[in-house]
């Protein structure tokens, strides 16, 4: 009576385990039919093994891998009727009831098309146990598993041929990880299982697989979960998610994060916001004991570089080449770029609204570097027109800039001209009036110019020292966001207006050297290529004002763009701008008074389903602190910011 299994094993040059392997086969208390692939071994597999009873031998002419050396197996053993075909690899021991025991387990669950085992898990050179495997069992369990890694032990596979004849053979287009791509594609219509018995031990490398050998497997992996992605399902992104940030992110990075991830407070409950925002919070706490005073001590902590986590982050992304793989999914159809201002690298040290700022010899290599990306820019106008009319044949960008600054004129205006590049302005109408209240930039001054501040927290009193660019930067960033999350525009500009005050910065001042008077506005807009848009009148968060001030912000500045440069003004940014200042009455109410675009500063690329989100599009920030234009065609693919989103598309809530 012929075997019922047929048992398929690739070897190449694996003199030292090869017998040992045949003869745990050869051992099995049931009888099977074992097929050696030579992948063309410097030493033929026979040569060393001889001929035993029952093992047939199929030597390659030329070496091809381990997929193709198994798919020369296949074509050997379909043909011959075999009920299961079972896998095994040159350097693994099977035990010898494994091939009874999966076979019993299959003929009980005829709905079952294919069952791995557990496996021990041996030293290469030692053969002494490092762990034991055990794989999920129950066909639900495993089907969630798979979205995030391989769960099968590739030798320890029994099919039935039938399953393996109608979805086989190996794909030769991930040879780091052949036999997840097949165990998705077997997936995808039958049902799989594990026996929990360990029935095999697994050779593994006591020195653990090289760097190269690990990235080239993620990518691989990565490259399975797209192929095999069902959108609906959340355990294919979040797999996705978690095989790339194994691979862009270095390992010592991973632990950075973790560890920093478990000190935000709330993040187990929530909104993101309030993470990030407890997260800064506490960090400022813990900044370096006797920069703050007066009840603001908290746990010394060693700061963390965020800074140098995303750069790495980009930095890796690039050079992986991971964000063009993605570019596809992520990419969308196009972009809109955020600068704010535009000018000659400052010396100064203390500079914390320093991502704000941009040089002109960076905006002028962006610029060169969107070209050669076959990337069009263009103007709002045009933007909005692609988006609604759906015409998105060649992507595109949209450089936008923020509130009006003088620098913009003086820098970046000639760069634009000379490059014919369309831009739009938002414009605050309160700054060319000189009554803008720039309190991020009062709030610098205060802090440099100070070795020592008092202002009123929360009703009480505090004196903060801040000597020194540390302590000032600890400072500033405490102050920032404790202002952002006070409850009103007003509360933030009482206490602004407070400090400008007692430490003599003059606001008026300050807008009137930083901001473009209405002069300077109505000659940049005489330009074709330039779009002025609003950007309310007062740059109040939005979101933290009773509506009828909503109204009045989006309608009034409207109206002074219009009586003083002529035209009503069609497209608007929200000020500040993320999800604590702009939210769904903000995008209902701009829709409402008649902006045919608005932007945000949630990031993100632009998405045909963006049509339907008109008044809530993201944007991609150009930060004055990753100035390096490489990471242009990681931000425009998206694969940066669909990480940051989750790979959600639209953003709307
Ligand atoms: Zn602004």
């Amino acid at each position: 009576m012929p075997a019922k299994v047929a048992v398929l094993m690739a070897a190449y040059n694996a003199d030292a385990t090869v017998r040992e392997a045949v003869d745990s086969i050869l051992a099995s208390t049931m009888p099977v039919d074992l097929f050696v692939v030579d992948d063309c071994s410097r030493v033929p597999v026979q040569e060393l093994l001889g001929s035993p009873p029952g093992v047939t031998f199929v030597r390659l002419p030329r070496n091809g891998g381990l997929a193709a050396a198994l798919n020369a197996g296949l074509k050997h053993i379909l043909p011959l009727g075999y009920k299961y075909i079972a896998r095994m690899d040159a350097d693994d021991i099977s035990y010898p009831h494994r091939f009874a025991a999966q076979v019993a387990f299959m003929e009980r669950h005829p709905e079952v098309g294919m069952v791995g085992s557990g496996a021990r898990f041996i030293d290469d050179k030692t053969g002494a146990p490092v762990m034991h495997y055990a794989p999920p069992l129950d066909p639900e369990q495993i089907r969630n598993a798979m979205y995030f890694n391989n769960c099968f032990v590739h030798p320890t596979w029994l099919l039935r041929s039938e399953v393996m004849a109608r979805l086989g053979p190996y794909s030769l287009d991930y040879p780091a990880a052949e036999d997840y791509e097949l165990v998705r594609r077997i997936a995808s219509q039958v049902v799989l299982a594990n026996v929990g018995d360990f029935l095999l031990d697994y050779r593994i490398s006591s020195g653990g697989i090289s760097v190269s050998k690990r990235r080239r497997q993620l990518l691989d992996r990565l490259r399975i979960q797209f192929r095999y992605l069902d959108a609906t399902e959340w355990r294919c992104w979040a797999g996705m998610v978690k095989t790339l940030l194994l691979f862009v992110i270095p390992r010592k990075v991973v632990s950075v994060l973790k560890a920093e991830w478990r000190s935000w407070p709330g993040h187990a409950g929530g909104t993101a916001h309030q993470s990030v925002y407890q997260a800064r919070h506490q960090r400022l706490q813990g900044a370096p004991p006797g920069t703050i005073d007066h009840g603001l001590q908290g746990h010394p902590k060693p700061m963390i570089a965020k800074t140098t986590i995303v750069r790495t982050g980009l930095e890796t992304l690039y050079f992986s080449g991971a964000h063009k793989l993605m570019r596809p999914l992520v990419g969308g159809v196009g972009a809109i770029l955020m600068l704010h201002h535009v000018r000659p690298p400052r010396s100064e040290a203390f500079q914390p609204n320093r991502q704000l700022e941009v040089t002109p010899d960076y905006l002028t290599r962006v610029i060169a570097r969107l070209r050669r990306m076959q990337v069009d820019l263009i103007s709002l106008d045009e933007m909005h027109r692609r988006l609604v009319e759906r015409d998105f044949s060649r992507r595109f960008a949209c450089l936008t800039f923020d509130d009006g600054y003088r620098d913009n004129k003086e820098w970046a205006y000639p760069i634009l001209k000379a490059a014919r590049v369309p831009f739009g302005l938002y414009i605050a109408t309160s700054f060319p009036e000189r009554l803008g209240k720039l309190w991020w930039l009062v709030l610098e001054a205060v802090i440099a110019r100070n070795d020592r501040i008092a202002l009123v927290m929360d009703g009480e009193e505090h004196h903060i020292a801040c000597v020194g660019v540390d302590a000032k930067r600890a400072v500033f960033e405490r102050l920032y966001w404790w202002l952002r999350g006070l409850h009103s525009e007003t509360d933030v500009l009482a206490v602004v207006r407070d400090l400008a005050a007692r430490y003599g910065v003059d606001t008026a001042a300050l807008c009137g050297e930083l901001c473009m008077d209405w002069s300077e506005i109505a000659e940049m807009a005489r330009d074709p290529l330039a779009t002025i848009g609003a950007h309310t009148v007062n740059h109040v968060m939005l979101a933290k004002s009773p509506e009828a001030v909503v109204r009045a912000e989006l309608t009034r500045s409207r109206a002074v763009l219009e009586a003083t440069l002529g035209s009503a003004p069609v497209h608007f940014a929200y000020p500040f701008g993320d999800r604590t200042t702009a939210g769904p009455r903000e995008f209902a109410i701009a829709a409402e008074v008649g902006y045919k675009t608005a932007v945000t500063t949630r990031p993100g690329v632009l998405f045909a389903e963006h049509a339907d989100h008109l008044t809530a599009l993201p944007r991609i920030s150009l930060n004055g602190t990753y100035q390096d234009e490489r990471f242009i065609s990681v931000l425009m693919s998206g694969a940066a910011t669909a990480l940051w989103n989750g790979f959600r598309r639209v953003d709307a809530a």
